[in-house]
């Protein structure tokens, strides 16, 4: 990490469990100060914050729903009065659909809800946050290069039938993260995508023997194991620590080599 992108204030969404979790503590390893996100898992969230200051990081934990407006503003608010200007924002907050229904029968309700958590709030949050950093431009100085980190999916490019509105969340924070790109360039400001692969969390416990078999006996991904919540930290920490200075609305697979055509 560079002195220069040291001790950063950092909104990470989706912080108490699985990948959130791992950011949070990798980005806490380089100094930085937290506002941990959860939604309902008060408990999951403590321990998060537990342990990002045993890992060198400060942190706060704030209850909120990405999908909802009110609670963003609380969020963004919580962290300036913390920490001071948020020069980091993650957006990893996301659901799977409650019920993994064949396109042809997925409800208008699972629809609206995986949107209004995979996409619009993130969307949202972005805009607000991005306002906030460029009122705050000055104050970074050449400190730290603000920046916004978008937690995709392989799914945003990869058919699954029986999760179609989750697909189409994901393929929407491809474009979000090219439009922010091109728009915060001007304000010195950098957008990322990172398109983790099949991650061993709690999203994924349902499927696991599906996937071990899949990787580990069919070779599904060329690196022939399951990603960890930490492949995904280290990526995010190394965006957030300056190593990518000329670079914006990249995407970044961190997917074992799933993304690769083979023949
Ligand atoms: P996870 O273990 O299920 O954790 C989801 C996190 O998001 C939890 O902290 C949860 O809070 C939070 N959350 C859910 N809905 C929320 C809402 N409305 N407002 C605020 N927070 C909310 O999932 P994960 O595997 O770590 O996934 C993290 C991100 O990576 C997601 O965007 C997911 O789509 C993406 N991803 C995961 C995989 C994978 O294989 N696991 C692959 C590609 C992409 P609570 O703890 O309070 O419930």
């Amino acid at each position: 990490m560079s002195e220069r992108e040291s001790h950063r204030v950092a909104i990470v969404t989706g912080a108490g469990r699985g990948i959130g979790r791992a950011i949070a503590l990798s980005l806490a390893a380089d100094g930085a100060r937290l506002l941990i996100n959860y939604h309902s898992n008060a408990e999951a969230a403590q321990l998060t914050a537990d342990q990002v200051r045993q890992a060198g990081g400060e942190a706060v934990i704030v209850r909120a729903d990405v999908g909802v407006d009110a609670d963003r503003r609380r969020m963004l608010d919580q962290a300036g009065e913390a920490f001071g200007p948020v020069d980091l924002l993650v957006n990893n907050a996301g659901m799977a659909p409650k019920v993994r229904a064949d396109l042809l029968e997925m409800s208008e309700q699972s629809f609206d809800e995986v949107l209004a958590t995979n996409l619009k709030g993130p969307f949202m949050f972005s805009q607000l946050v991005s306002l906030h950093m460029i009122e705050h431009r000055a104050d970074f100085g050449d400190r730290v290069t603000p920046a916004i980190i978008n937690i995709g999916s392989i799914s945003a490019y990869a058919a699954s039938v029986n999760r179609g509105e989750y697909c189409v969340a994901k393929a929407g924070i491809g474009m979000m993260t090219a439009l922010f790109a091109a728009r915060l360039a001007e304000h010195g400001i950098q957008v990322f995508e990172i398109r983790p692969g099949i991650i061993e969390t709690d999203m994924t416990s349902g499927v696991k023997e599906k996937y071990d078999k899949l990787i580990l006996e069919q070779g599904l991904t060329p690196i022939r194991r399951w990603g960890r919540p930490e492949d995904i930290g280290r990526a995010v920490a190394a965006i957030a620590g300056g190593a990518f200075p000329f670079s914006t609305g990249e995407t970044i697979n961190v997917d074992g080599g799933f993304h690769l055509r083979r023949l």
